[in-house]
């Protein structure tokens, strides 16, 4: 079993050695921008710039060296994906609507797309490959790693939205020594205190999903990002935050993730 997913991984990363191959294509993030789409330049510790691109909600995509990823990429809020350019690779962390959409993935897949998700949308959509939180991945050619987080409910009465045992997702990306963390559909766990050097942070704030501003206050002091966005929020009044962390270290971004 083990072998199997060695093997499929090292697949991925063929698919993906031929992805960086076109790289003739025009600049992925100028279409974003044609679009309108709003996006902020993190640059990482070698002077690489990567975007971070505000779909909604939870969607998000990250743009280095014109390597696309998309994470939770969903139609439901009037996102139209067949006019952005094609994934190099798209993460799912787990199989609600506001996350996983058959249809945005099928628009944003082309030959050489990875996908990788939880055991349970893989089951559901059939296709992608499986991550487990704890998981790390290499991807050599873009000289990237993304390890896999858990997310989960812990308050009494909203442990059926997100079962630990589901294992649903959440991702750290390490972009040339630039850490992003997306957490994905979570509270505020035990496990965020075993994140380390994380730049940049992408917390959900909504009830009954995820966090309350409380919590996400508290997450954001465990993990201590230089920046922080909280996203997948809706109606969420953010203010409770933004005021928590107004003149220190840590500088909290609001953009359109409602
Ligand atoms: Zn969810
Ligand atoms: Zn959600």
């Amino acid at each position: 079993m083990k072998l199997k997913r060695l093997l499929i991984l090292t697949f991925s990363l063929i698919c993906l050695i031929t992805a960086q191959a076109k790289k003739s294509d025009m600049d992925k993030i100028e279409t974003f921008k044609s679009l309108g789409y709003a996006y902020d330049t993190v640059i990482t510790p070698h002077g690489v710039p990567v975007n971070l691109i505000f779909i909604k909600h939870g969607s998000i995509a990250l743009e280095f060296n014109n390597f696309l990823i998309y994470i939770d990429p969903v139609t439901m809020f009037g996102n139209d994906f067949s006019k952005l350019p094609k994934a190099d690779m798209i993460f799912v962390t787990h199989e609600h609507g506001d996350h996983f959409d058959k249809k945005a993935l099928d628009e944003l897949t082309d030959k050489e797309t990875v996908l990788v998700t939880n055991g349970r949308v893989r089951e559901l959509f059939g296709k992608g490959e499986v991550m487990l939180p704890g998981e790390r991945m290499e991807i050599q050619a873009e000289n990237f790693t993304v390890t896999g987080t858990p997310a989960y409910n812990t308050t009494e009465g909203h442990l059926q939205f997100h079962p630990k045992d589901r294992k649903d997702l959440g991702f750290v990306f390490n972009i040339d020594g630039l850490r992003i963390y997306v957490a994905g559909d979570t509270e505020d766990i035990p496990e965020m205190a075993d994140l380390k050097d994380i730049d940049v942070a992408f917390l959900p704030v909504n009830q009954p999903y995820t966090m309350t501003p409380a919590q996400a206050v508290k997450a954001t002091e465990t993990i201590h990002p230089k920046i922080l966005y909280p996203y997948h929020y809706g109606q969420t009044d953010l203010k409770p935050i933004t005021d928590r962390f107004k003149g220190t270290d840590i500088d909290v971004r609001v953009r359109q993730l409602q």
